[in-house]
């Protein structure tokens, strides 16, 4: 289904423009500018989708506000629930393309993981949504109102609040940083989100941590670092012939020094790839260098490579050897696998059709 829909998406404006395009639509009719607060607020508190229910303005006006702009929320196209609690959303976006998101419950917590792009450019070789290939960018409206549908659905079905959202579901962030810097405002200063609790996660775009570390906010970076030289790197990570491993840790060390939260690396544990207790020495030389923190993620199965997981004793050696080098490390419980919303398994499979690029 595609809609050309010449409307202003609310959904996709940071708070000061909002204010400013609703006041100049509110002048133009002669009203109050007060009117444009009374809007904000029902966008950002109240996630209502339809201009009909802003019952505390005139009906003229919710007229002529849903002639100029839209609250373009996407379809759900599919719910799927795990049997650890893990729900992951497919969302049919106005053009058709799809993306997912999953909601992850851990005790009274529940974090959000959003989608940045439909599909991934950047070919990791152990990630199923890189072997997706790309299909396009979202826009920051899009990006929002993944958040605005789950908070939506999570109060629906009894779950707690989101409490922290994470850019590690499909799509390189810092590939996209137009419509993700933007999101980052929206979702900060429009929604109340607190910058500690979002976390950008990067597989290492360089300009990308750069622009984040010139932010006066405080949100966290995640860096899918998954071997620490760029010999390994670079058959796990194409992105690292363009910006390698010591080019990343500058930027890294730029990013600390502009006063950033602590960094994580994210290493996938791939069994006889990237688990060799050598390699733990090696990358904790880099975490302590710049204060990171190590979060182990047992490898997720995918369809396209027969890789395995590495075995629950060898992650637990090389967190053993990070730690006894003054490296924090944790290893992260694979959650949802049994719906494919584990970390990198998030691939658009819809109505039997595996929607790839290769036409
Ligand atoms: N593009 C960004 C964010 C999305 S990927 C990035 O790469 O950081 C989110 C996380 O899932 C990354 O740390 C990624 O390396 C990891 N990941 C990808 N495929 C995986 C798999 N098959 N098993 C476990 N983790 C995987
Ligand atoms: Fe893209 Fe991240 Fe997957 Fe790499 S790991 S292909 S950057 S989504």
């Amino acid at each position: 289904m595609i809609t050309t829909d010449e409307r202003v998406d609310l959904l996709g404006l940071t708070p000061s423009e909002i204010e400013a395009r609703l006041k100049s639509h509110f002048a133009g009719r002669e009203q109050p500018a007060y009117r444009a607060t009374q809007v904000a607020r029902w966008i950002y508190g109240r996630d209502a989708t339809d201009f009909k229910s802003l019952t505390d303005l005139p009906a003229r006006e919710r007229e002529a506000l849903a002639q100029a702009f839209a609250v373009a929320e996407p379809r759900t196209a599919r719910a799927t629930l795990s049997v650890d609690g893990t729900a992951k959303h497919l969302w049919e976006l106005a053009d058709g393309e799809l993306v997912e998101s999953v909601l992850i419950p851990h005790g009274p917590r529940l974090t959000l993981c959003l989608s940045s792009q439909a599909g991934c450019a950047m070919g990791c070789t152990f990630c199923s949504t890189g072997w997706g290939g790309f299909r396009r960018q979202l826009n920051a409206g899009e990006i929002v109102a993944q958040y605005r549908a789950s908070r939506r659905w999570a109060a629906a079905n009894a779950r707690p609040p989101i409490t922290s959202l994470v850019f590690m579901g499909m799509g390189e962030p810092l590939a996209n940083r137009k419509a993700v810097f933007a999101a980052l405002t929206i979702l900060n200063q429009g929604y109340g989100v607190g910058a500690r609790r979002i976390t950008v996660s990067t597989v290492g775009v360089v300009p990308g941590i750069l622009e984040m570390a010139r932010r006066p906010e405080q949100f966290r970076l995640a860096v899918s670092l998954h071997a620490p030289n760029s010999e390994l790197r670079r058959q796990l990570v194409p992105l690292e012939k363009r910006y390698p491993l010591p080019v990343l840790m500058d930027a890294l060390r730029t990013f600390n020094a502009a006063g950033g939260q602590r960094i994580t690396f994210e290493y996938t544990m791939i069994a006889g790839v990237n688990d060799a207790p050598t390699l733990a020495n090696e990358l904790a030389g880099l975490a302590r260098e710049i204060g990171a923190y190590v979060n182990l993620i047992p490898f997720n199965p995918i369809p396209d490579v027969d890789w395995t997981a590495s075995s629950r004793q060898k992650i637990l050696t090389f967190a053993n050897r990070l730690r006894e080098r003054g490296v924090r490390a944790a290893v992260r419980q694979p959650r949802g696998r049994d719906i494919a919303a584990a970390c990198g398994q998030l691939r658009v499979v819809h109505l039997g059709r595996r929607v790839t690029n290769q036409e």
